[in-house]
């Protein structure tokens, strides 16, 4: 297809933590592209979801939450997601609305206003918060003067998605695809699925496990038979973590390949074969090869 009658763009989802970005994103793309889960932060590195929407491709920027970063591993992050909307051609502002303006969303206002960025708000949780609250909320927003579009969604019921998707076609730029409209995402799978396993962690274990934990695909092998065998490793810091995750004999970690390996078959469309190992490494946060793995500075 040639560049005369096609359109492209990078659009960045920014928000503080746990507003509904994954969630958008998985609902803008179709399918499921970005770990999303009940707790805060956990989105680490920055992935592509890919939207083709007839003639026009949108190519979406999941960033991790800008917030207040105290460690090194949350400047690396936040970092990653001030990049990744440096390099979009539009940004979309995640506010949970039933959270408003709360101080991470008001930094993050306050910081696009100085760059001079302009962006599209989008107030997500409708489903949380009555019509009354909701209009006072747009006033406030309304009031920076940093918004060219307002859009009112759940992105959990998927309520108003298909209005941003209209907006976007005709704003992104004429111009080339940037990607062979049936690539999802350009995560390479072996990320995709150490995603999936990462995910489980979070929803089999709740508080238990500090953000810390890390998986890594080790190995991967595509079969003979059709099937792919997986294996990978995940990172603790102490001994006490790794008996957490494994569970009364082994029955915990047991559920989490289950769990992870049914997610990967969805995706991948094909059989497949997961073997988890658990592992300790004091301070993963930091080593300086893991920031790069995933693609973050560990410098910033
Ligand atoms: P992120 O940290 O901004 O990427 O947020 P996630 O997409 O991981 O979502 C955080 C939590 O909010 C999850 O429990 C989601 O199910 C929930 N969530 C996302 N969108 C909605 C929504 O429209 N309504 C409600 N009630 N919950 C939502
Ligand atoms: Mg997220």
């Amino acid at each position: 297809m040639t560049g005369s009658d096609t359109r492209c763009g990078f659009i960045a989802i920014i928000g503080a933590p746990n507003v509904g970005k994954s969630t958008l994103l998985n609902q803008l793309v179709g399918c499921k592209v970005s770990i999303v889960s009940p707790k805060v932060q956990t989105t680490r590195a920055r992935i592509l979801g890919i939207s083709q929407q007839g003639k026009a491709q949108l190519i979406f920027i999941d960033t991790p939450g800008i917030f207040i970063p105290r460690r090194r591993l949350d400047r690396a992050m936040v970092s990653a997601a001030w990049v990744g909307a440096g390099d979009a051609d539009r940004i979309l502002l995640v506010v949970d609305s039933s959270r408003g303006m709360d101080p991470n969303t008001r930094s993050i206002v306050d910081r696009l206003k100085k760059k001079g960025g302009q962006a599209d708000l989008i107030l997500n949780k409708i489903d949380l918060v009555d019509k009354p609250k909701l209009l006072a909320l747009t006033n406030k927003f309304n009031e920076t003067g940093l918004f060219n579009e307002i859009f009112m969604i759940s992105a959990k019921s998927g309520d108003g998605i298909v209005d941003i998707l209209s907006h976007l076609i005709t704003r992104v730029k004429t111009g080339p695809w940037l990607f062979s409209d049936d690539q999802l995402s350009d995560m390479p799978q072996r990320v995709m699925a150490a995603e999936v396993t990462r995910e489980q962690l979070y929803l089999k274990l709740h508080k238990e496990l500090p953000y810390s934990a890390a998986v890594e695909t080790e190995t991967w092998q595509d079969q003979d038979d059709g099937s792919t065998r997986i294996e990978q490793v995940i990172y603790v810091q102490r001994d006490s973590q790794k008996a957490i995750l494994l569970g009364r004999n082994g029955g915990r970690i047991k559920s989490i390949g289950a769990d992870a390996r049914l997610e990967l078959e969805q995706m991948f469309g094909h059989r497949v074969h997961l073997f988890l190992f658990v592992k300790v490494r004091e301070k993963w946060d930091d080593d300086p090869a893991r920031y790069r793995d995933l693609g973050l500075d560990f410098n910033a």
